[in-house]
């Protein structure tokens, strides 16, 4: 290969002003400490056990070379082998990595699935690449972390911009390698290439779960429920879907574009297929267009943040107007907005709880891939209702018992199974 054209690497972006790493230490320091965790197993806990820096090197289609930055952080594996999900995105930096990689320790813990947590994450923008470049990143990168991942080590699967082509890619790539096809290397695979009945939408149903249990605790008669979604892509959208299913009024959803607001309700079918078509909500006719901050304050009973980290901040905490929060993104609150929630009696259900819809079904993925018997799709969305819904009810019960907030219960329930499980193991050497 001659490289004849200028090596181009995209500039390096600040650190966001709320870093998810201090997010999620914060959480985890007052989980840890309402739970009197011990000192050795806080220090061991909170430190990630392996993070793995790549270069990407690229070609893009008009000739001209890139070098992108890429990570994998391995954040515990006392359960299993590690679990999580791969981001493209121009803002992925190690912090947030780091956070999402812990953020799945906790999560993969409080339902109960036999792994530990990871993340990883390649700075690019996929929405100006064409699917051959995102096709050559893929491949590299998945190169580039072979020895770390593996169905017994580490099993990436979807998150922001990643699908289920790009699961694809990585699968083939790594079977090359092996000389053989592993399709439990990844989860969030295509249907006939190892791929699960139900794990394109298990994050949205998980959160419809969320959604039927947070409005009963809270006494809300969903048939008259008023709900804003953020975000529209695999978990926002498959959400919006779900719930408009059973005649729940979506109020407002948003893009990266803006949101989109209709007191009477959208047609979310509609708009789902138009964003499909389009790649953004811009120009569908059936709403009036806000921005997302507005698109966040509006008047409604459940607020279902499912795009991005940091968008509820102590900037606009005081200002939601909703009964309910869903979280449906990883992150999306800022750990100082966590107190002004709480005195304004806002229910939020966390994301490492509300979210973990994703990683049951990965798990039911893997162990279909193990024995090579699938199943049919009513099973797994059986299997995943049970799981999120006892999930919830421990945690709920947690916050009764410790007299804490829903965020806190699970942490305390993650951290403490994690605790447990490293005890039992023991310290070697
Ligand atoms: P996606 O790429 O399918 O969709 C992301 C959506 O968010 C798009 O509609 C995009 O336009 C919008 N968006 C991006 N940046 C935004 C911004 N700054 N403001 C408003 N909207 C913005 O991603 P996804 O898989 O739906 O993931 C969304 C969130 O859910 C992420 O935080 C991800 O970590 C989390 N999550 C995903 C899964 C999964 O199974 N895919 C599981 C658990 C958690």
């Amino acid at each position: 290969m001659s490289v004849t054209q200028p090596i181009t690497t995209p500039p390096v972006r600040e650190a966001p002003e709320h870093n998810p790493f201090e997010s999620m230490l914060r959480r985890f320091d007052k989980a840890a400490e309402t739970l009197g965790l011990d000192d050795g197993l806080y220090q061991i806990l909170k430190a990630p056990e392996k993070e793995l820096k790549v270069a990407i090197p690229i070609q893009r289609d008009d000739g001209t070379y890139e070098v992108l930055e890429g990570w994998r952080v391995q954040h515990n594996s006392a359960m299993g082998p590690c679990k999580g999900g791969i981001r493209y995105s121009p803002h992925v930096n190690v912090d947030e990595v780091r956070a999402l990689a812990a953020w799945m320790t906790w999560k993969c813990a409080i339902v109960g699935v036999p792994f530990g947590g990871a993340k990883g994450g390649v700075r690019c923008n996929p929405r100006e690449m064409s699917l051959k470049e995102i096709e050559k990143v893929t491949r590299r990168y998945t190169s580039a972390i072979m020895d770390i991942i593996g169905p017994d080590r580490d099993v990436p699967a979807p998150d922001m911009y990643t699908n289920e082509q790009v699961m694809a890619w990585i699968m083939d790539t790594y079977s090359v390698h092996h000389r053989h096809t592993v399709t439990g290397v990844v989860t969030g695979k295509p249907w006939g290439l190892g791929g699960s009945m139900g794990r394109k939408e298990a994050t949205g149903r998980g959160l419809l779960t969320m959604v039927r249990e947070a409005s009963r605790v809270k006494k809300l008669d969903l048939a008259k429920a008023e709900v804003v979604v953020q975000g529209s892509g695999n978990v926002g959208g498959t959400i919006a879907v779900l719930l408009s299913e059973i005649g729940v009024n979506i109020k407002a959803m948003s893009d990266i574009d803006g949101g989109l607001v209709n007191e009477k309700g959208l047609d979310v079918p509609a708009l789902v297929a138009y964003i499909e078509k389009h790649r953004t909500l811009d120009g569908f006719k059936g709403g009036d267009r806000c921005s997302n901050q507005e698109l966040l304050e509006l008047r409604c009973d459940i607020l279902l943040p499912c795009a991005t980290e940091n968008e509820i901040t102590p900037a606009n905490a005081g200002k939601l107007n909703c009964k309910i929060i869903v979280e449906g993104a990883n992150g999306p609150t800022a750990a100082d907005a966590d107190a002004i929630l709480d005195s304004n009696d806002v229910f939020v259900i966390p994301d490492i709880l509300a979210n973990a819809g994703g990683v049951v079904v990965s798990y039911f993925e893997w162990v279909q891939d193990r024995r090579g018997y699938f199943w049919d799709e009513r099973d797994v969305n059986n299997r995943l209702h049970k799981t999120m819904q006892k999930a919830f009810r421990q945690v709920l019960k947690r916050t009764k018992t410790s007299k804490v907030n829903m965020r806190t219960a699970a942490y305390m329930d993650g951290i403490d199974r994690v605790a447990h499980v490293t005890k039992m193991r023991g310290l070697y050497p």
